[in-house]
């Protein structure tokens, strides 16, 4: 802090380990300045001293509860989360940082959303200035999702451009209900040929694909009833001339696939299986060889299967009706629900041996494999010998080996997941082949706004290859905010003829993302290496870890600094935007692989079930670039892990991120209870911390933050140069009687900037100013 001067008396935060800062005042300040003795508020307690660099000024009232914390005189930690917290506490939920929307979870509904909302954000088209984008933003400024939602609809009609909307935060901090409001409101403002007030088939479609999703992407998880499961990017394609709605497409990233299989205590799996059990025709389950009892099923049976808050069987009907709405035919239906019911009956496939580790596992008795042969329409000593055998390379020839029960349990399992991820990646195919039929092909423009919803970073415990995904994803898609400010601020400076050269923050995530990906000139990463070890013989765990030591790390650290090993025998550390994670490797190999056995995709390609065939046929090759395992691992006759697609699809969203004009929503978790009004402002600043709002402010502050257009300065501040500014040079150009009172100020020249329509400071310099002025 500077000019400590002027803060005795003043109001600062200080830290607090309880309650993460408090506000207090100065005493005094001592030792030259260093340091300053302090009382916290509402305490009788003797003064504490506390280094300079240790508090932080408050904002002067008049900034309580502001709409866009850019705005406010010091942008500090404790000023923005307590001003978030003060809206928050008055259900004012969406809060501007500059180019962000900050959104927290209410836990309630809110009477915020309905038509006279979608009304007044469509009308406050005609209030919109022609300035530059940020003066835009100001003052459309009334924060709401809404607000974002016109903004892009309007950029979208008006300049012709791909627009995106980038929802992130972490789980349970609202992503999927913002992405619906966005969904809600464009459908709301786009034209449709009938009255407004029933939706055309095809926006119902689109509505309709939620229940989809969410029925066999989302599950109950301890942070979110509702959790997705998966990333997805949807575009609605708008026509410009007619404002109409012309198309739309889902892509979608990252299916949790273990869920299918293993669950955490207290958490379930997707909500499918349970609205199926609970809801389905008696007669359907019979032909399935079902019973309604969850409990019976070994990959249900330990799961928290009656959650307060969902209702199955409503869901079920919803689940019905969006199939109906999405032209599902009455034979698809039976097909999807019939590998369902396989998946069911696979987790119930047991062994004899009690050993897991005996050789020769064999089914027992009571094992369903006859019914599960008969659903995958295979032959049941087929799907016995691919499940129980492996085919091992020795010399020149392949020898069948027995395997063991774990080993047995383990290729299930691979299945299961296999089947569920092809049905997840049909039923979106099928949604979009519908969007598609839907679609209006016409010559006319047109363009799409794209709604992004993506985990947040993720710091755990334990952080496995999931994590790594999800975070490096997070690396990019910071990266491309922190360009994408550099490329709007640079533009305005240009605009404004200042020289000077603001930096890149998109460069500093740079090192990381290369560690991850590698880079152009030095292809060895973190992905590479994973991929190199999968395909080499007897390549383990732990020889993967070895080469990333080998290859990514030195004693001195040359090598890669955002690298090092883990002080757990099995990981690694890599230094994240977000912070340091530790990762363990603990299973990578086999989650890169996508371990079916080749063997068992030869047989369910051959199956004599058309839908089971289909899904594993490699003669069939989808048109959607995320298809994952379609057309098996192999693409142009190469093995594809899950990094190498991962790598290739985000590759592919940041290729159409980064020809929108984008527009950023950080969601927030306001507490880990799910409770409304609560706001623990600990996990509130460490989320600030890792979604880049703070970084964005200290972005920003590392600028010219403060514009003020030279009519506005003059006529503010001329009172501060009263010698030589008299009333008669108010007449004089605006610009001349700045830079008078500029020069009669005797402000470092380095602190201000005159561009041709407006001044530009550094962040603080007006605050003084204001506060000269009041001693005036
Ligand atoms: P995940 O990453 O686990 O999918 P998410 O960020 O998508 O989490 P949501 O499912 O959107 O989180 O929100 C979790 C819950 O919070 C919702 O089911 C709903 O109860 C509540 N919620 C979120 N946003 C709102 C809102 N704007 N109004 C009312 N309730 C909300
Ligand atoms: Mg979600």
């Amino acid at each position: 802090m500077a000019d400590n001067g002027l803060l005795v008396d003043g109001q600062v935060w200080l830290p607090d380990p309880h309650q993460t800062f408090v506000k207090g005042r100065i005493i005094e300040t001592i030792n030259d300045g260093k340091q300053v003795k302090v009382r916290p508020e509402n305490s009788q307690e003797d003064p504490i001293i506390l280094d300079i660099d240790k508090i932080d000024r408050c904002n002067p009232p008049h900034f309580d509860k502001c709409q866009d914390m850019a705005s406010m005189t010091y942008l500090s930690e404790p000023s923005v989360v307590n001003n978030l917290m003060l809206r928050y506490k008055e259900d004012s939920i969406y809060t501007c940082s500059g180019l962000f929307l900050v959104a927290i979870n209410p836990y309630k509904e809110l009477n915020i959303y309905d038509k006279s909302f979608i009304s007044m954000y469509k009308d406050s088209r005609s209030n919109k200035s022609d300035s530059s984008e940020k003066d835009k933003k100001l003052t459309s400024c009334k924060p709401h999702i809404f607000a974002i939602s016109e903004e892009a609809f309007q950029n979208l009609i008006t300049d012709g451009k791909d627009q995106s909307v980038l929802v992130t935060g972490e789980s349970g901090a609202g992503k999927t209900e913002t992405t619906k409001k966005v969904i809600q409101y464009l459908l709301a403002v786009v034209s449709t040929d009938k009255d407004n007030s029933t939706p055309s088939s095809f926006e119902s479609q689109i509505l309709e694909a939620n229940p989809i999703l969410e029925s066999f992407g989302n599950a109950q998880t301890v942070k979110n009833l509702n959790s997705s499961r998966f990333g997805k990017f949807i575009k609605i394609h708008i026509q410009h001339s007619t404002r109409r709605l012309v198309g739309a497409h889902i892509d979608w990233y990252l299916l949790e696939k273990s869920r299918v299989v293993l669950q955490d205590k207290k958490e379930r799996n997707y909500h499918v299986f349970y609205q199926f059990l609970k809801s389905a025709p008696e007669s359907e389950l019979k032909k399935l060889r079902l019973t309604r009892s969850v409990q019976q099923y070994g990959y249900l049976k330990d799961t928290n299967y009656a959650v307060a808050g969902i209702d199955d069987k409503e869901e079920y009907l919803r689940l019905q009706k969006a199939l109906e709405v999405m032209n599902f035919s009455k034979e698809e239906k039976r097909d999807i629900f019939k590998v369902i019911a396989t998946i069911l009956h696979l987790g119930n496939l047991t062994f004899r041996n009690r050993s897991q580790d005996d050789r020769q596992a064999s089914f027992s008795d009571d094992a369903p494999l006859s019914i599960v042969s008969e659903l995958l329409g295979v032959s049941e000593n087929d799907i016995r010998t691919a499940l129980l055998t492996s085919k091992v390379k020795a010399g020149r020839e392949f020898v069948t080996q027995q395997r063991t029960a774990s080993q047995a349990k383990f290729a299930i399992d691979a299945l299961s997941k296999s089947l569920y991820e092809r049905l997840f990646q049909f039923l979106v195919d099928k949604i979009n082949d519908n969007f598609s039929r839907n679609s209006l092909l016409s010559m006319e423009a047109q363009n799409f706004v794209g709604i992004l919803d993506i985990a947040g970073f993720e710091i755990f415990e334990r952080n496995s290859f999931e994590q790594l995904c999800i975070n490096y994803t997070n690396e990019k898609l910071q990266q491309f905010f922190n360009h994408h400010m550099f490329v709007l601020e640079q533009s305005e400076y240009l605009r404004e003829g200042i020289s000077w050269n603001y930096v890149d923050f998109g460069q500093e995530l740079k090192p990381t993302i290369e560690l991850i990906e590698g880079s152009s000139s030095n292809k060895i990463g973190i992905f590479s290496l994973l991929n190199e070890e999968c395909v080499v013989p007897k390549g383990s765990d732990t020889s993967f870890l070895e080469k990333l030591h080998r290859e990514l790390h030195s004693k001195t650290n040359q090598k890669n600094p955002r690298y090092r090993p883990s002080k757990l025998r099995d990981g690694f550390v890599v230094q994240h935007y977000a912070g340091t994670v530790e990762y363990s490797v603990d299973g990578w190999l086999d989650k890169n692989k996508d371990p079916l056995s080749s063997t068992l995709v030869e047989i369910l390609s051959g199956s004599k079930d058309k839908f089971v065939k289909g899904l594993f046929d490699s003669s069939i090759e989808t048109n959607f670039t995320n298809s994952p395992v379609k057309g098996g691992q192999r693409r142009g006759g190469r093995f594809r892990t899950v990094a190498q697609r991962h790598k290739e699809q985000l590759n592919d969203l940041m290729k159409q991120l980064s020809a929108t004009h984008p527009h950023f929503v950080r969601c927030i978790l306001p507490n880990t209870n799910k409770m409304p009004g609560e706001f623990d402002k600990r996990l509130v600043l460490e989320q600030l911390r890792c979604n880049g709002v703070l970084e964005g402010i200290r972005i920003a502050r590392s600028g010219y933050p403060n514009r003020i257009e030279f009519d506005q300065f003059a006529e503010t501040y001329w009172l501060l140069a009263k010698n030589t500014v008299s009333s008669r040079n108010l007449r004089r150009r605006s610009k001349d009687i700045c830079e008078i009172i500029l020069n009669d100020l005797h402000l470092d020249p380095e602190v201000y900037k005159i561009g041709t329509t407006k001044l530009f400071f550094r962040n603080g310099v007006l605050a003084k100013l204001e506060k000269e002025k009041t001693r005036k």
